[in-house]
């Protein structure tokens, strides 16, 4: 992409309502435009970030054997009222009512949808395992939306649903979605920590939430410093096999890990003091079992191999898609702007031409371009003509994991600038190889 001619609107001040330095730098960065409180479009340098997590969310469902389905986003309130929901859920229920006077909201969640899905379709044991998933956008009135797109009202969020014959086997699809949430949070350069929960309105004994530590989290958590020593690293687990799923889950869950809510003074003091860590954590995730709460209400059973009806095991696991651009920009960012991981950064390079117009600088950028996209790489080039402070600034705030840097002064000597957002080190290359540096 050239940025003469993308749409990227770069803001020199800094909002004055942004309290929060993701929300600050996806703003600067022109990233999102609010359309009302908690409420915001996506202007294509978000979008990109947005569609690159969306993209390992779904890469790692589908490799853990989930479904993909799509369910609209708004629910006839009918759905709600079976389950008991409707009355329950409260103030951030978005409640509509349609021409013909008929209840319904914007899905705030989705185990009702789903439920209703499952039950229409599906009555033998023999259909089981199943796990359906979506990544769709939600609407929850929050009390208080801030800080961006981290407490929006409308967000973009991947929800699964596992339907099992037994506990065991739902217990099973817990573990996996905790497998394949370690990978899904690493492969965004994220450390998120999978802790003790509470089951909230949804409710349920089995629940962990995974949370980004960071000052500016809503959540108060507690936890032994040895599980931020934790990652999973690129190992081989075989998702259909219970052991190897538990073996990751005992590996991660077995230290003292908490939130505020589950915290237990008592059990937090038997850690040796010098490991007892209290902090801040950003929740972008979370996975519930929650047994025969929906499948009961709401009839949805199978016929098991002694011919009997049984209601089926479920359980919900959501991650928060739109809140990780805030959490991935709250744990990578310097003071000069955002520090984007390779796996979710919108350009994997950005090229400077120093001087836009000279005919030598102009041909070493176009090279350049072509031979990244041959690559299979996708850079953002500026050929604006503006200073270079300016241009070096703009790429610092959108956070590019390199800067190729080509002026006339370098090309004289056959050399391009190469430099990595992240260590700020710079070194002089022929344009060849920063191509196959950046690779
Ligand atoms: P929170 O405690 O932050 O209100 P939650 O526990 O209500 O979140 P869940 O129902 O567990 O949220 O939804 C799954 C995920 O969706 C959360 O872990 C979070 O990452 C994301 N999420 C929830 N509410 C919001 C919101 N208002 N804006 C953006 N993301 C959200
Ligand atoms: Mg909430
Ligand atoms: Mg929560
Ligand atoms: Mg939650």
């Amino acid at each position: 992409m050239r940025l003469s001619r993308y749409f990227m609107p770069v803001l020199k001040e800094t909002p004055a309502d942004a309290q929060i330095v993701s929300h600050r730098y996806m703003l600067r960065a022109g990233m999102i435009k609010q359309t009302a409180a908690g409420i915001y479009s996506w202007l294509p340098l978000g979008l990109k970030v947005l569609r690159n997590i969306e993209r390992i969310v779904n890469e790692e469902q589908e490799r853990a054997g989930h479904v993909p389905i799509l369910m609209s986003t708004i629910q006839p309130a009918d759905l709600w009222r079976e389950s008991g929901r409707y009355d329950d859920y409260g103030e951030e229920m978005l409640r509509v009512r349609d021409r013909h006077d008929r209840d319904m909201l914007y899905g705030p969640t989705n185990e009702e949808a789903v439920t209703d899905i499952f039950r229409a379709h599906v009555n033998s044991y023999k259909d089981l395992p199943l796990t359906l998933y979506q990544i769709q956008w939600k609407f929850r009135d929050e009390i208080r939306p801030r800080f961006g797109v981290m407490r929006g009202r409308e967000f973009f969020m991947k929800d699964g649903y596992n339907f099992d014959l037994t506990k065991e086997d739902a217990l099973h699809a817990y573990n996996r979605h905790l497998v394949s949430y370690l990978r899904t949070y690493e492969r965004m350069g994220l450390k998120a920590i999978p802790m003790r929960a509470d089951g909230g309105p949804i409710g349920g004994d089995y629940t962990h939430e995974f949370l980004v530590l960071a000052e500016t989290g809503e959540s108060e958590v507690f936890y032994d410093a040895e599980v931020t020593d934790l990652t999973f690293g690129d190992r081989e687990v075989d998702y259909d096999s219970v052991e190897e799923c538990e073996a990751v889950l005992k590996e991660f869950t077995s230290r003292y890990a908490r939130t505020d809510e589950t915290h237990d003074e008592a059990l937090f003091n038997e850690i040796p003091e010098e490991r007892r860590r209290s902090a801040r954590g950003i929740e972008v995730g979370q996975i519930f079992y929650f047994g025969t709460k929906y499948s009961e209400s709401m009839g949805a059973t199978v016929v098991n191999a002694d011919q009997e009806q049984v209601p089926v095991h479920m359980g919900s696991h959501g991650i928060g898609v739109s809140r990780l651009l805030g959490a991935i920009i709250e744990a990578s960012h310097d003071d000069k702007g955002i520090i984007w991981p390779e796996g979710v950064t919108p350009f994997h390079v950005g090229i400077v031409n120093l001087k836009q117009g000279d005919d030598e600088a102009d041909a070493a950028c176009d090279a350049l371009y072509k031979a990244f996209v041959s690559a299979g790489l996708e850079p953002l080039y500026d050929d604006r003509k503006e200073r270079a402070g300016g241009k070096f600034a703009t790429m610092d705030l959108i956070g590019l994991p390199w800067r190729i840097t080509v002026g006339p002064r370098g090309l004289k000597n056959g050399v391009v600038e190469l430099t990595s957002r992240k260590t700020g080190e710079s070194v002089e290359v022929a344009p060849e190889e920063a191509v196959a540096k950046v690779k």
